[in-house]
């Protein structure tokens, strides 16, 4: 696939509204650290868990998408949720260098395409905004939406104090359940999960969603062998008793690192903070990013 490199990011950047610096030059408390040519670095204190659930040796790098790759994704079929997954994968693949794709965890699929977004379109300005109104004097104004706007849900600290900074992986003792390891789903272990939901029938996924959602907390390594894992999985699976399938539904729960449906804003009339709903402007999906107005079915997947 051709790659068609970009010259002038920083120019292109500076022309956006609210991005001033390159993101390549701040909070990174005076690190040398070497940007591939054409790429900029992802603070990864901007990814799910603040970047708890990486390795803290990841490095993360993104660049502009190619025409190419533009229209790749803008001829997906997003009726197709494997499609719609593929299109993802092959942006996230294609525009990000530093750290293996397969381990980018899923929640922060829709930040990172933001951010190529971003400087993709940097030069049209085809920047995607949320009406909104003001809380207190009732001004109507239009904010854009940047990467860096969107916030991940809350995770308990007493959770994020179970990562090991090595791995990014989280280590429970439990009283009753002995040792629990799980990770963040990242688009490698979802792989697995879809391919396995492939090969069964619809009747037999519908009682069985409450397994592919945990499950995919419990693969910890994209490299193994996918369906001799979820086979081991689900054997493992059907003889937890009631207390524990409680317990595992809960944490999973708990460490679901989604993206808040509301962005802050400020108000130009008055400076009132508000917080307006962006859950509209992605309704039509991860397409959405790139073009608008279609459905989303890859959020129903897990
Ligand atoms: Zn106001």
């Amino acid at each position: 696939m051709a790659v068609k490199k970009p010259t002038t990011m920083a120019d292109d950047l500076a022309k956006l509204d609210g991005i001033n610096e390159s993101p390549n030059e701040d909070a990174y408390g005076g690190d040398k650290v070497t940007v591939p040519m054409g790429y900029y670095r992802l603070d990864k204190k901007e990814l799910c868990g603040g970047g708890a659930f990486y390795p803290e040796t990841m490095e993360l790098y993104y660049r502009a998408a190619s025409v190419e790759e533009v229209s790749n994704w803008s001829n997906m079929d997003d009726k197709n949720p494997q499609e719609v997954y593929d299109g993802v994968v092959g942006i996230v693949r294609s525009c990000v260098k530093g750290f293996p794709w397969k381990m980018i965890k899923e929640a922060d699929r829709l930040k990172i395409l933001m951010y190529v977004h971003e400087i993709t379109f940097a030069n049209t300005g085809n920047t995607m905004s949320v009406r909104c109104t003001c809380a207190s004097c009732d001004t109507k104004y239009d904010k854009k939406i940047l990467a860096r706007d969107l916030c991940y849900k809350e995770i308990d600290k007493r959770l994020l104090d179970r990562v090991e900074p090595e791995t990014g992986e989280l280590l429970f003792q439990t009283k009753d359940f002995g040792e629990i390891r799980m990770a963040v789903p990242s688009l490698g272990s979802l792989r697995i999960v879809t391919d396995y939901m492939a090969t069964r029938d619809k009747a037999w996924l519908k009682d069985h969603m409450m397994f592919f959602k945990i499950a995919s907390f419990l693969i910890l390594d994209h490299r193994v062998d996918g369906k001799k894992t979820m086979n081991t999985l689900y054997k493992d699976y059907s003889n937890w008793d009631i207390d524990k399938l409680g317990f595992m539904i809960n944490l999973h729960r708990e460490l679901s690192v989604g993206i808040e449906d509301v962005i802050p804003t400020t108000c130009p009339s008055c400076g009132e903070h508000n917080n307006v709903d962006i859950e509209g402007v992605f309704k039509g999906g991860m397409r959405n990013i790139f073009i608008k107005g279609v459905p989303d079915i890859y959020n129903r997947l897990l």
